[in-house]
């Protein structure tokens, strides 16, 4: 007899569903590869230290998914309403721009560039992710802070990538701020974009703690990635190496290449585009410090393209739970391409150079002094971002309708969706997921006991 529900992925994606479902009486079984849940959204510990798989922040776009998750949490979160920086020219530059703050911080003759370009930018309708940040900044000012920090993250010609990865972050400075910065002072500390946060005592990954905390553990399997993925008959026939079972509908919440290669019914054409997806690695270095406090920041922006970081965050000020009082910690983030992350995941010495060349650089930047380092740690993060071209758009559309054309097979998540989505919107997939896989349940058939 078939399960109702097969979940592929113990990501954050996974487990809403899982939690979704469980909740309305709904059997499932996800099955995860790593020995870990949580996928990108983990907080890791290193003695006394704790450290997110990157500087995650929840943000309060919807109301609804806000309110599930405080209580989820029962409560323990709270708002966090720290600024971020850029490091640029050895001064610390608010994050996002605000006009006044910036002129304050560069070389006289630079601002006046900023300004001069600002005024004489082109207005023309942007078609690529450049060229909206020239629209929005001008010329010297989106070099500067935006275009470099790109091109550093993404590794390919910004002309290349799509809006759709710059208009929330790039959307904030105007003639109007100008004006009204000069005329009322900078923004107030909490009307800020990118500002206000929540975040869960103890790190981030205890949404993920959480999120597991009720649900049922037989249902979850660990070290069980899957293999191959037929479509039969009666549904969907999924194998890991412990075996094979058939499911009446499945949720797949593993990269988009990765399932378009294990799914039997997708077409080689649409294999092929899937297969020319690109992501952005991370490798993660971990600084342990001997002082208390290195800046008041909740991230740090490094955009010039000497140094291989480019952001930094110091889980202290997000929770000071993640250091002890007297000693304080940073995790800097280091963009990967394919190839370097291939051999980085594999190969110990790769990926402790990178290490030991992250702690020099932070050193440089002025973060900390090297005598003040307890330790360090390096881990990678595969597939960290999808990278929008304007290209995969279609890739993707493609891909993705050639999975989910058989019907009770969804992509669900950043990495099946290969969208730049944040938790508040994969916890909104998720939700409307769930409704639509509770429509088809007296179609569904009560689970076999193993
Ligand atoms: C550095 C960084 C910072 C971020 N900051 C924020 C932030 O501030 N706010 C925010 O909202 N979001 C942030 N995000 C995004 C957020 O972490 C992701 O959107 C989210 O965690 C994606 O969850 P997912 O389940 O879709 O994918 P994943 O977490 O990738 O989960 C996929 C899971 O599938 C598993 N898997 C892979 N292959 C197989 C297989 N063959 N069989 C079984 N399982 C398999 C993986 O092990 C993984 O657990 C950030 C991400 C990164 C990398």
């Amino acid at each position: 007899m078939s399960s109702p529900i097969a979940i592929l992925g113990g990501g954050i994606a996974g487990l809403v569903l899982a939690r979704r479902l469980h909740e309305r009486g709904v059997a499932f079984e996800l099955f995860e590869a790593s020995n870990e849940f949580g996928g990108m959204a983990r907080t890791l510990r290193y003695g006394a230290f704790g450290v997110d798989t990157g500087a995650h922040r929840f943000h309060d776009k919807d109301p609804e998914i806000t309110a599930w998750t405080g209580a989820l949490l029962d409560g323990a979160w709270h708002k966090s309403h720290k600024r971020s920086a850029i490091l640029k020219f050895g001064r610390f530059i608010e994050f996002p721009l605000s006009p006044v703050n910036v002129l304050r911080n560069v070389p006289f003759t630079r601002g006046m560039r900023y300004a001069w370009d600002f005024v004489f930018r082109s207005r023309g309708e942007p078609a690529n992710f450049r060229d909206h940040a020239l629209t929005r900044f001008g010329g010297a000012l989106a070099e500067d802070f935006v275009l470099q920090y790109s091109r550093k993250l993404w590794g390919v010609p910004l002309e290349t990538l799509s809006l759709e990865l710059g208009t929330g972050r790039l959307k904030n400075l105007s003639l109007a701020t100008v004006l009204k910065e000069m005329c009322f002072g900078e923004r107030k500390k909490h009307e800020h974009l990118d500002g206000s946060f929540y975040y869960p005592r103890g790190g981030y990954g205890r949404i993920t703690d959480a999120l597991l905390a009720g649900l049922p553990a037989e249902r979850l399997h660990a070290n069980c990635a899957i293999t191959a993925l037929v479509r039969a008959d009666s549904g969907y026939r999924v194998t890991t190496p412990q075996g094979e079972r058939m499911f009446a509908a499945v949720a797949g919440a593993l990269p988009l290449p990765k399932l378009c290669a294990m799914a039997d019914w997708v077409p080689e054409s649409a294999r092929s585009l899937a297969r020319k997806l690109k992501h952005r690695h991370l490798v993660n270095v971990f600084v342990m410090l001997n002082r208390p406090e290195v800046s008041p920041h909740a991230s740090l922006y490094v955009p010039d393209s000497d140094c291989l970081v480019t952001r930094v965050h110091e889980p202290k000020q997000r929770c000071p739970s993640l250091a002890p009082a007297d000693q304080t910690s940073l995790l800097a983030e280091v963009p990967l391409d394919d190839a370097t992350a291939a051999q980085t995941a594999t190969r110990v010495p790769a990926v402790n150079r990178l290490r030991d060349e992250t702690v020099a650089a932070l050193a440089r930047l002025g973060l900390y002094k090297k005598d003040e380092v307890l330790g360090a740690e390096a881990h990678v993060i595969s597939n960290a971002y999808p990278c929008i071209t304007l290209e995969s758009l279609e890739q993707r559309r493609a891909a993705v309708a050639a999975l989910e054309a058989p019907g009770a097979f969804y992509c669900l998540g950043r990495s099946a969706r290969f969208e730049y989505t944040h938790l508040h919107q994969i916890f909104r997939e998720a939700f409307e997921l769930a409704d639509r896989l509770c429509e088809r349940r007296p179609a569904v058939q009560p689970v076999a006991e193993a």
